[in-house]
Parts: C-alpha cells; structure tokens; sequence
C-alpha cells in the first residue's frame, strides 16, 4: 500500500476505560487567542490545525476551546495542535467545545506522521488530559493527520508508477486545486466509476478507506486488469480542499456543506465535478456506478433503495451482500434512503444518471487495520460486480 502516512496500530478504542478526574477548579488568569503563554505554546502553523480559543487556568493548567466555522452544523469538533515547551512541564489540558459535544478521541504524535492514542477523561463534556512535555513537541489531534499535501503526495506516486493520471480538475473556492486521478482506455471504455472522498474535512476513518479501495482498483491483478478494460475510473480523493486546510469541522471555505449542496451547485467544489460528469456524458460515455468516502459513528453504507428504478437495480445490493459474506464477525449494514432536494451527492448520481451510488461510511473509532482489510475486500467485490451487471445505457 502507498499510504502518504504511517499508520499506526490503534486498537479497537470503544473499549477505552475512562478514567475520572475531579472537577476543574478553575481561575482564569489570562486569555490568549495566539495560544502562546510564558512557558507553553499550543501552536497551530501546520496545515488542518486548529485550535480556537486558550486560556490559562493556572502555571500548568490550560483551557482549550473548540469551536465551529460557523452554524448551524453537526458535531464534529476538529482540533490538532503541538504542545510545545521550551522546558520538561507538566500540563494539564482541559478541553471544551463550544455549543457543541466532543466527537473525536484524542491522539498524540511525535512527528506529526505516526500516531497512538492518547489517555483522556471525559465527563460533562470537558475533555481532561494529562502531558509531561519535554522540549520536543507534542501534536495532539482528533484523528490522525492527513492534509492536503498528502493526497497530492499519493496522486504523484500513483503516477509515477504509471498506476493513473494525476490533473487538476479544477479549484476551490479558495483557488487549492481539487486533483483527480484517472485510469482510462480512452475511446474503448464508456463506463465509468467515480469515487471521491473528503467533502467532510475531519471524517478522516472514510479518507483512510479511500486509499487501499483505490489503489486495489488501479492494481495490476488480473481482476484489476480485466475490469479495466471495461470501466474507467475517476478518483477525487479531496473534494474540500480548503476546509482540510484550516481543520474545518464540515463546511468549505464559505461555510457551506458540500454534500448538501448537489443539485444546486452554489459551491465551486460541486460545480466542478458535476461539469467534468456532464462532459464526460455529453461526449458519450455513462456513468455506471460512484463512491462517496465519509466517517460517522459505525461503519454503515447508505444506498439508494433497489426498487428507485435505476439501471442494474440490484447491483448496490449484491455487492455489499458479497461484501458482508466474505465476514463472520462482521456485518455490512446497509441503509437504502432517498432523500431528494438534500443535495446529497449519493442521491444526485441516482437523480441525474439513474444509477446507483453509495456513501461509504467508516466508524470514527474502527480499527485502522480493518479499515484498510474492508476497503481492500470491498474494491474486489465491487470490481466483480460491476463485471457481471449490465452495460447502462
Ligand atoms: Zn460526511
């Protein structure tokens, strides 16, 4: 696997105990927006940091605010900072969300790369952690890190290896590029497959699925081959650019959800993708099926019911049932919904091209090695399905 970061072995962290402190007993002595005090500094230079409000509570006691772009929104606290002293301290870290819950289990790394998790209370919606810091930072987020760099990272490797193309398709509201990766036959193939991923900065359990799913379908096996010579595949494995960049909890850079937003195409980001689709139709070719990458709180796939009149009406079905039959201890939930005028991307596809699409759904908390082990499984069998359904017409 080509993953642009280190993985680490998290294991399945629901089975965390907590541990209770006593309340805080708190004295505000001094709020800094900087995040910088005498001896410690929460420093937010990286990109999808973030970090919105410290405040002293004591020499070795910090308040960290979280807060969102903007609301309404759902609950999805983003934070990743460094903890940096400039000597060995002590620090307590109490953690809070403004208006909201705490979503995200605390993680720490050394280099910003390969991450464990960290030890933490939580009761009554303040997080509590404890560091005894040195003089080498600290990262300290919500899920492990994967910025914007990393996906351009993966796309030169995948193109250096003559795996697929890597192009800008177009750009963000913000002017970042949003990159596809392509594995076409050109005129020869008329179907294609569009996966995209990351329309949701911090769902990042989905963005890790996006990879090893993507890489067994630009593999060469003779399954990866033979479906090849079918189907093209698009891959847009970072549709929210700027919100990755600033650590956005869901929206892009004008505060709006991208995957509320198909069908009326007000964002940059949309209009991008449903342009290049329809200039890909109009010369001819169809889309044939599409994967939509996000996290939630259990891994779950929404589909769009069997009985919605689209083209290989069972294909979601068999697919994710051939899915779930490959696992004893495993079951692939399946959710058929339709939700029209949402302006979710999954019913868009169905709506416009009256085929299937689903959104793939990781756990936040799913063990990272059968994140990779369920999209490794399940690019195989889509593969195989795809192969035994029906040209769309
Ligand atoms: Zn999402």
């Amino acid at each position: 696997m080509l993953f642009p970061y280190k993985l680490v072995t998290i294991a399945f962290y629901t089975a965390l105990p907590l541990l209770f402190f006593t309340a805080c007993q708190s004295a505000s002595t001094a709020t800094d927006n900087r995040c910088q005090f005498d001896n410690v500094k929460f420093d937010t230079d990286f990109s999808t940091s973030r970090l919105d409000r410290c405040q002293q509570l004591s020499e070795t006691r910090f308040l960290l605010t979280l807060s969102p772009e903007n609301t309404p929104i759902n609950d999805s606290a983003w934070y990743a900072f460094k903890l940096v002293t400039e000597s060995p301290q002590e620090v307590d870290i109490v953690m809070e969300v403004e208006g909201g819950k705490h979503r995200y289990l605390p993680k720490v790394s050394r280099d910003g790369e390969g991450w464990s998790l960290k030890e933490y209370t939580l009761r009554n919606q303040q997080l509590k952690m404890h560091f005894a810091a040195t003089d080498q930072p600290i990262w300290v987020a919500g899920q492990e890190i994967i910025d914007n760099q990393d996906y351009l990272d993966w796309g030169e490797a995948l193109l250096a290896q003559g795996k697929a193309s890597h192009e800008q398709l177009g750009l963000s509201t913000e002017q970042r590029p949003i990159m596809k990766l392509e594995a076409t036959r050109g005129k020869e193939a008329k179907e294609w497959l569009l996966v995209l991923g990351r329309q949701h900065p911090p769902e990042l359990t989905g963005a890790m699925a996006l990879f090893p799913f993507s890489e067994v379908l630009l593999s060469n096996t003779q399954l990866a081959k033979q479906f090849r010579q079918r189907f093209n595949i698009v891959i847009i494995p970072n549709l929210n650019p700027d919100g990755v960049e600033v650590g956005n909890w869901r929206h892009n850079a004008n505060g709006v959800d991208l995957n509320r937003d198909w069908g009326k195409f007000e964002q940059a980001e949309t209009r991008v993708v449903a342009s290049y689709l329809e200039r890909l139709v109009t010369s001819g070719d169809k889309i044939h099926f599409a994967v939509d990458f996000h996290s939630t709180r259990k891994d779950i796939f929404y589909t769009m019911p069997k009985d919605y009149g689209l083209q290989n009406p069972q294909m979601a079905a068999h697919w994710l049932d051939d899915l779930d039959s490959q696992y004893a201890a495993f079951k692939v939930i399946q959710q058929p919904g339709n939700n029209p005028d949402i302006g979710v991307f999954k019913q868009y596809i169905a709506d416009k091209y009256r085929v299937h699409a689903i959104t793939y759904e990781m756990g936040d908390n799913t063990d990272r090695r059968f994140i990779d082990n369920l999209a490794i499984n399940a690019a195989n069998s889509l593969m195989q399905t795809m192969l035994a359904s029906k040209p769309v017409e």
